[in-house]
């Protein structure tokens, strides 16, 4: 079991830079996935201790999380809300909709392949739907990526 000093060692080893410990995250949610994040951000596994939060307007936010299947009619909203974000942004495909397309087809409308299929993404999150514990170790991911560049 990892005690309180352990803990302390153990993020100041970790040296983040400044935006790597406040992260800024605007989420867009397509299908079930976004509960899982509303679940990561909620009291119980609480990510605000990592220095995330969930903003409403994406010009402010440094990351972005995308949710459920992405299809062709919101690609353009999605091009368009990633263009608009502040640099450096960043972006996470949520469960294995974004990631890969998933295993549903819409009505009459086809999932594309994965997210990266119409923005970059920095980081996949794989199941479903991932469990809120995936996302708080997507966040710690992201935190040393950002964290290297920053140094
Ligand atoms: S990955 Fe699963 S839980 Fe997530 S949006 Fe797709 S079907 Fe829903």
């Amino acid at each position: 079991m990892i005690g309180v000093e352990d803990r302390h060692s153990e993020a100041r080893e970790r040296r983040l830079g400044p935006l790597a410990e406040s992260l800024w995250i605007y989420h867009v949610s397509f299908s079930c996935c976004g509960l899982e994040v509303g679940a990561a951000a909620g009291p119980r596994f609480d990510w605000e201790r990592l220095g995330c939060k969930v903003v409403e307007d994406h010009r402010n936010a440094d990351v972005l999380f995308v949710s459920g299947p992405v299809t062709e009619g919101v690609v353009e909203q999605l091009r368009e809300i990633y263009g608009e974000m502040r640099e450096p942004r960043f972006v996470v495909a949520v469960g294995s909709c974004a990631s890969t397309g998933g295993m549903f087809s819409l009505e009459g409308e086809k999932p594309l392949k994965g997210l990266d299929a119409s923005i970059p993404v920095d980081l996949f999150i794989p199941g479903c739907p991932p469990r809120p514990e995936s996302l708080i170790h997507a966040v710690l991911r992201l935190q040393d990526k950002i964290g290297r560049r920053e140094k």
